[in-house]
């Protein structure tokens, strides 16, 4: 068997690693760079370039150059139409609702392209560059996703892996292929660590216990719209203010000064996170009536940080929720890992620095700590490396739909994968032969406020009374984050699954929306789950009413029966107006009559007994 290498396919950058006697190291690329930009370029006459090449190329190509492919990977056409502003190439809408891009063909025509398929052209160069490096052929790979990518992200990058010629042994999270590499020789002590992954457009933070070759994720957070590529914005739009300020001339709508603009703006900040100054200079920006024009501006540190104050202080959030979840306060933490290439920047460092009370860890490089963790990972799985056991968490809730429209979870966020649950549903009304499992994924009380990731039909139930049907329902979550439901009657062992693939997963930002949003309505939500169980119970109330009735009608006196019937009614009403002080009120009165019926039937069947045992005497009492 050949070498299982470690990718860091990154949204800005990726990076490939393999164990070399033990321990990971990074395979360099064929330009020499230890990390490849994650862009690809379509030539104009039909080149396809990768990485650093794509790169250098994209500011006179920007229409057919694909950055931040990462974004649109594993998702739905409907959740994009914030990034789709972020990025210059042009994207459609695929075949079954998905995003995809538009490039140039080899004959100039164009030619669309699924994310997966551009991810995989990234993939193919650091395979062949692995293999380069190692001198033969490299099928096997551990791949890295965020935290917070969604069963659907993650089953796109496994497809962008198969396409690119890999297979996709395992799908890790990144913060914790950050802490593996910093951890694998340090699993005497058991030690709590914070992973802070400030990227390119990204931030996750995550939360893990070490020790004794264990690596428990505890608590995961983040936001998808905090990286470096905001910090570059607010250093454009400085720019373009200056200019105008200068020169009365603005840039904002000039493409190919724009694509410049950036990439200064980007230099300049990297050059800010070793220097106090940094002068930015475009020569020939544009052009007047009285000739040529040049930006020529110097930029402060301290200028830096104020025009990015909130987005430094809005990495700090996220970080308390992760302690939060985590049901630790930063003092409990013992190091503090930062990665990604944003975590350089000083202002950054400082903000984490304060809040967590100590000085980050130095042990780690920020650009190749994911990728030498996913090479461990390989490691571990290829059996070259021993007794280390990655334990990893599901970010959001997972459950299905039930009466009433309620979502009742099955598997809460952050729980350690892989991980399984079965429980036991029923039938909602008499008769039923087929239940609808709807899969959920969110943290919100009702269904409809949540995501939907599959909906499948189990059919084929014997009919029978409601509540009498037993169905089992499966959820399981491998070790990659992928889902999968079973449910099964156990009257007919008749099952139904599905594994959730990827056009139905969640974005990213999705996700964050929905915990926010969990947050805020967590009151209106309570109160709605209180109707819907009130309106569950009266229902069943109902239904036991009538059965009884019918089942009984000879034993139970005509007023009774009809005080039944008017306190059934009155319980309708009240449901129709959804008030539940006075449901409940109907509920107790008509549960007080039903009492009072089963009062009535015992007395009833005692005087048949007694009847029975001494037909003489008691006859009369009853007829
Ligand atoms: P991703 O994980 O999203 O692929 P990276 O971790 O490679 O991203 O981070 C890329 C980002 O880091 C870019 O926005 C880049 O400008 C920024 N960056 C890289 N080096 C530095 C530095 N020395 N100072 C500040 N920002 C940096
Ligand atoms: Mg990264």
């Amino acid at each position: 068997m050949g070498k299982v290498i470690g990718i860091d396919l990154g949204t800005t950058n990726s990076c490939v690693a393999v164990l070399e006697g033990g321990q990971p190291v990074v395979i360099p690329n064929l330009e020499g760079g230890r990390t490849t930009p994650s862009i690809v370029g379509f030539t104009r006459n039909g080149e396809r370039l990768v990485g650093q090449l794509a790169k250098r190329q994209a500011v006179t190509n920007a229409e057919h150059t694909i950055s931040s492919i990462k974004r649109f990977i594993g998702r739905r056409w409907d959740d994009t139409s914030e990034e789709r502003e972020r990025v210059s190439y042009r994207v459609a809408r695929g075949r079954d609702e998905t995003v995809n891009v538009v490039a140039r063909g080899s004959a100039g025509e164009s030619v669309e392209y699924t994310p997966q398929e551009v991810s995989a052209r990234i993939l193919q160069k650091l395979k062949a560059d692995a293999e380069a490096y190692l001198g033969e052929p490299v099928v096997q790979a551990v791949i890295t996703v965020p935290a917070y990518f969604t069963d659907a992200q993650r089953q796109a990058t496994k497809d962008s892996g198969t396409i690119a010629g890999l297979q996709v042994m395992r799908i890790i999270n990144e913060p914790t292929a950050a802490a593996l590499a910093y951890g694998l020789d340090k699993q005497d002590q058991t030690q709590k660590i914070l992973v802070f992954d400030l990227g390119g457009g990204t931030f996750d933070v995550s939360v893990l216990e070490l020790g004794g070759g264990i690596f428990e994720v505890l608590a995961t957070a983040g936001n998808n719209h905090l990286g470096g590529d905001d910090f570059d914005d607010r250093i454009v739009r400085w720019l373009i203010k200056e200019f105008q300020k200068e020169n009365g001339i603005d840039l904002s709508s000039d493409k190919i000064a724009l694509q410049r603009l950036k990439e200064a703006a980007e230099k300049g900040k990297i050059e800010l996170s070793s220097t106090v100054s940094t002068s930015l200079n475009l020569p020939f920006i544009t052009a007047d009536a009285t000739g040529p024009k040049h930006l020529d501006s110097t930029l402060t540190r301290a200028c830096f940080e104020e025009l990015c104050t909130d987005l430094i202080e809005g990495t700090i959030a996220p970080t308390r929720q992760a302690l939060q979840d985590a049901g630790l306060s930063p003092s409990d933490i013992e190091r503090v890992l930062l990665v990604g290439g944003s975590s350089r920047i000083p202002a950054v460092r400082e903000a984490i620095r304060r809040f967590m009370g100590k000085d980050p860890d130095r042990s780690v490089n920020p650009d190749e700590a994911v990728a030498l963790g996913a090479a461990i990972q390989a490691g571990v799985l290829g059996g070259e490396v021993k007794n280390v056991l990655l334990l990893d968490i599901t970010p959001l809730s997972l459950g299905i739909e039930t009466l009433g429209g309620m979502f009742t979870k099955m598997i809460e966020r952050n729980t350690t994968i892989p991980t399984s649950r079965t429980q036991h549903y029923s039938t909602a009304t008499d008769g039923q032969t087929s239940v609808e499992i709807n899969v959920l994924q969110g943290e919100r009380a009702m269904a409809m406020d949540n995501m939907t990731l599959g909906v499948f039909q189990l059919t084929g139930l014997p009919p029978a009374p409601r509540g009498v049907p037993q169905i089992e329902v499966s959820f399981e979550i491998d070790a990659n984050g992928i889902l999968n439901v079973t449910a099964r009657d156990k009257g007919t062992g008749h099952e139904q699954s599905i594994t959730i693939v990827n056009s139905g997963g969640l974005g990213p930002d999705e996700v964050e929306r929905m915990r926010i949003e969990a947050e805020q309505y967590a009151e209106t939500d309570q109160r709605r789950r209180e109707l819907a169980e009130l309106v569950n119970q009266a229902d069943t109330l109902l239904y036991s009413c009538e059965k009884t009735l019918q089942q009984n009608r000879e034993r139970v006196a005509a007023d009774l029966a009809l005080r039944i019937e008017t306190d059934g009614a009155g319980l309708k009403d009240a449901l129709s107006m959804n008030d539940p002080q006075l449901i409940r009120l109907k509920m107790d009165k008509l549960h007080q009559t039903l009492l009072d019926i089963g009062v009535a039937i015992y007395e009833y069947s005692t005087a048949q007994t007694t009847r029975a045992a001494a037909p003489g005497t008691a006859s009369g009492a009853v007829e």
